[in-house]
């Protein structure tokens, strides 16, 4: 079962989160926002932030975030698809089913490829926090009172300060260089084709998708370098400019979301 891309954008215009939410919890107006005690976790004192122009939430308390489809997917437990399904029961919106399947121009075998090489990238940057960063590095994370378990949490690496240390790694275990560029994890200099990462000593900040897989990284300088926090480019699984607030439906990546994670450490603290 497919609805197309109108359909999908026809019922989303149609919702309106506060009404949707304030099902599962009474909402309060407050300044710009609505605030109420969060659907996700326990909680006395509200954290948990409705912004009804941007259609978006966000939780304080537990860093839960998106827009109404997330909420319903996370909250009901609901596929994509039911989610459409159900908000259009909920705005009397009667449903128009696609016959064809979602327009697929991506070769999904090089999408799994890419999720698996920032995966493998995570690890790598996870593994030189514990077991390779210097003291300096070590002094902004305590300095930052980022725990382990937080670090864990988050899965917070280290981009050591060699400019092609990970692509040493993934050379090693015999990674195509045009596969490397092509997942913005590694670039190639135009005048003599060298191979260097995008990151180098840098904290490093996973950004997930909702089903827990890493599309894209953020990484923070340790001292007061622009730019200070430095993102992945896009790639065939993360566009930031349409996703990264999960407020548009890429037609590239209609099934991912993403967590909010600007301003990481502001998520964090
Ligand atoms: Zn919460």
């Amino acid at each position: 079962m497919y609805f197309d891309d109108t359909f999908i954008e026809k019922v989303k215009s149609q919702t309106d989160i506060i009404s949707i939410i304030s099902e599962y919890t009474n909402l309060i107006k407050k300044g710009q926002s609505y605030v109420g005690r969060c659907p996700f976790h326990n909680e006395k004192t509200p954290s948990f932030f409705v912004n009804a122009e941007k259609q978006m939430y966000y939780c304080f308390g537990c860093g839960v975030g998106g827009n109404v489809m997330t909420f319903i997917m996370q909250k009901e437990n609901f596929t994509f698809v039911e989610a459409i399904e159900d908000l259009a029961n909920k705005a009397n919106i009667p449903l128009e089913l696609s016959d064809n399947k979602p327009h697929n121009s991506i070769d999904n075998s090089k999408k799994d490829l890419i999720f698996d090489l920032y995966k493998k990238a995570a690890r790598y940057y996870y593994y030189n926090l514990k077991h390779n960063a210097p003291q300096y590095a070590l002094d902004y994370i305590k300095f930052r009172k980022l725990d382990s378990q937080t670090i864990k949490t988050f899965g917070i690496g280290y981009a050591p300060t060699q400019y092609n240390s990970l692509y040493k790694y993934f050379k090693e275990i015999n990674i195509d260089d045009k596969i490397l560029v092509e997942s913005g994890l590694c670039l190639q200099s135009e005048t003599k084709g060298v191979m260097y990462d995008r990151f180098s000593n840098r904290l490093i900040f996973p950004i997930f998708s909702t089903t827990k897989k890493v599309i894209a990284f953020g990484g923070r300088v340790f001292g007061n370098e622009n730019p200070k926090y430095l993102n992945s480019a896009d790639s065939l699984i993360f566009n930031k400019s349409n996703n990264l607030y999960g407020l548009n439906l890429a037609k590239q990546s209609k099934y991912e979301y993403y967590i909010l994670v600007e301003g990481y450490m502001d998520v964090i603290a």
